[in-house]
């Protein structure tokens, strides 16, 4: 019988990063997104069927196992792959970072199990024959890839639990937990584990040192938990993104220790990718890069609470149809999407509305803020699906000049994003570039209740004098400003 020869492999696995570099520069731009989609998922089921033909011929060159091995990893491809194309089916768009977050996880975990695989007999992934030590480098590699996967694997739990919001555990409420001397706990944790890895790495002998790799490994998990409690409210999608990017390099580090070229490549991309996405994501949010990187920065738990109160003051409220009567008698109107337009899934009664009014000669334009929603490039994403024209969209700081000339802003479940509490350096969200609705000669805004947005914080647009507010569902509303325009 013939295995697969490693120039093949080799070969293989260089399609597949090509693959996936070009799935990155697919993904830059809406319109180019679904070619990168198919080019990732091309570059994964070729690495996946590569590597699988390769544990297949490793396992029979070693003979050692009697089958059992392989058949093993047949049942994780099967069972995980399994799981995987299940929840992909059945998530919402707007559960999307917490799917995120929960494979963020696995992958974290994933590198330590591997590591402690690897430490405990090197000579099974021929990293060195029984009997010898492993060399300086390997322990180096396995210590950094161990001390990232479970910082990962930790960390992402508690992003899951936050972003899910549904369990009532204190360290999964999404408001941040902070606690005196947090951050000289975190440096001594951090220095502990610098010392321990040097431990490890010049431990004489052939037998691995295990007691200080153990404790390591459990100090990493708790760090993991202590960097992303502190991180709540408007501050999450840089969490999702950092995390993202610690999978990436975790996943690089093992591949490093494993010799596997797939592994390197493809977790730097996603580590770097995430890392500049990190970044995006920080100058969105006006967050320091350095703060996020190192953890625990946040809002002012105090500050929070004082904001997240809800005053008693009045506002104007009006009907679907008000609204739609406003609207097609403006020049100029643009539409602020939110979260609660992604909930509602009114992204297709959102065309057929603006279809209507550009029927009637009003001049309408979506405008996108990095943040809105659940996940980056959320609202891109739901617009898309609607096959909205991308002329039509603009992204903030295109659009930001053009509120004070607009007659009139829709605001269609959207809060946190265009809250001039942002304005106030005082407020928890100080500093967060917003879409400056604000600013229209006339605003609308849908959305069910006078309830905070994600952030917790009540929103002064909506008390303004030419605000109106419309009560009721996205979708429903939507629809009936479709009726009353017709
Ligand atoms: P917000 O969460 O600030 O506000 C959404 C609003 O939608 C709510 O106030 C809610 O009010 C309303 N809403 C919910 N359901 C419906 C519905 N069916 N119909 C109409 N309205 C509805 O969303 P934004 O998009 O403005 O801001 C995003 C926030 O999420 C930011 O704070 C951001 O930091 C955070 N975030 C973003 C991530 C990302 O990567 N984009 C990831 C994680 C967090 P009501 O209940 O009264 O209807």
């Amino acid at each position: 019988m013939s295995y697969i020869s490693m120039n093949l492999v080799t070969m293989f696995y260089l399609i597949a990063s090509v693959c996936f570099i070009q799935a990155l520069k697919g993904l830059s731009s809406p319109a180019t997104a679904r070619t990168g989609n198919a080019f990732g998922m091309s570059g994964m089921a070729i690495a996946t069927v590569t590597t699988v033909a390769l544990i297949f011929k490793l396992q029979a060159q070693a003979a050692t196992t009697g089958g059992l091995g392989f058949g093993l990893v047949l049942l994780g491809v099967v069972v995980g792959g399994g799981i995987g194309a299940f929840a992909a089916k059945k998530v919402e768009m707007t559960k999307m970072p917490e799917l995120v977050a929960a494979m963020h996880s696995l992958i974290g975990l994933a590198a330590v199990c591997i590591a402690v695989a690897v430490v405990a007999e090197p000579w099974v992934f021929q990293i060195t024959t029984a009997g010898v030590a492993l060399p300086f480098g390997n322990r180096l590699e396995l210590f950094i890839g161990t001390f990232v996967g479970a910082v990962t694997f930790s960390g992402s739990v508690i992003a899951f639990g936050k972003l899910s919001g549904k369990y009532k555990f204190r360290l999964f409420q999404g408001a941040p937990v902070s606690f005196p001397g947090q951050h000289m706990l975190n440096l001594g944790i951090a220095i502990a584990l610098v010392a321990l890895g040097l431990v490890f790495c010049f431990a004489p002998g052939i037998e691995p040192a295990w007691t200080p790799f153990i404790i390591m490994a459990v100090l990493a998990f708790i760090l993991g938990v202590l960097i992303i409690i502190p991180i709540g409210g408007a501050d999450m999608p840089v969490v999702v993104s950092m995390l993202n990017s610690y999978s990436g390099w975790a996943a690089a580090g093992i591949g490093f220790s494993l010799n596997n070229s797939m592994l390197i490549i493809a977790g730097s991309l996603v580590g770097s990718s995430g890392a500049i996405l990190s970044y995006i994501m920080c100058k969105a949010m006006n967050r320091s890069f350095f703060n996020v990187i190192l953890g625990g920065f946040g809002g002012d738990p105090a500050a929070a609470a004082a904001g997240g109160a809800q005053e008693q003051r009045p506002v104007k409220s009006g009907s679907a149809e008000d609204a739609a009567f406003i609207m097609s008698n403006a020049e100029t109107v643009i539409i602020v999407p939110g979260y609660g337009l992604a909930v509602a899934r009114a992204q297709h009664s959102l065309k057929e509305l603006v279809e209507k009014l550009t029927h009637k000669g009003v001049i309408v334009k979506y405008a996108i803020h990095p943040v809105a929603g659940r996940m980056p490039g959320h609202m891109n994403v739901l617009l898309a699906e609607a096959e909205v024209p991308y002329d039509q969209v603009f992204e903030m700081e295109d659009i930001n000049g053009e509120f004070g000339q607009t007659d009139v802003v829709l605001v269609l479940g959207a809060n946190d994003v265009v809250n001039p509490a942002a304005k106030d350096p005082k407020s928890p969200i100080a500093g967060m570039p917003i879409l400056e609705a604000y600013k229209a000669k006339s605003i609308i805004v849908n959305k069910r209740s006078m309830a905070s947005g994600y952030a917790g914080l009540d929103n002064d647009l909506f008390y303004q004098a030419n605000t109106m507010m419309v009560f009721g569902d996205a979708k429903k509303v939507i629809e009936a400003m479709v009726k009353a325009v017709d």
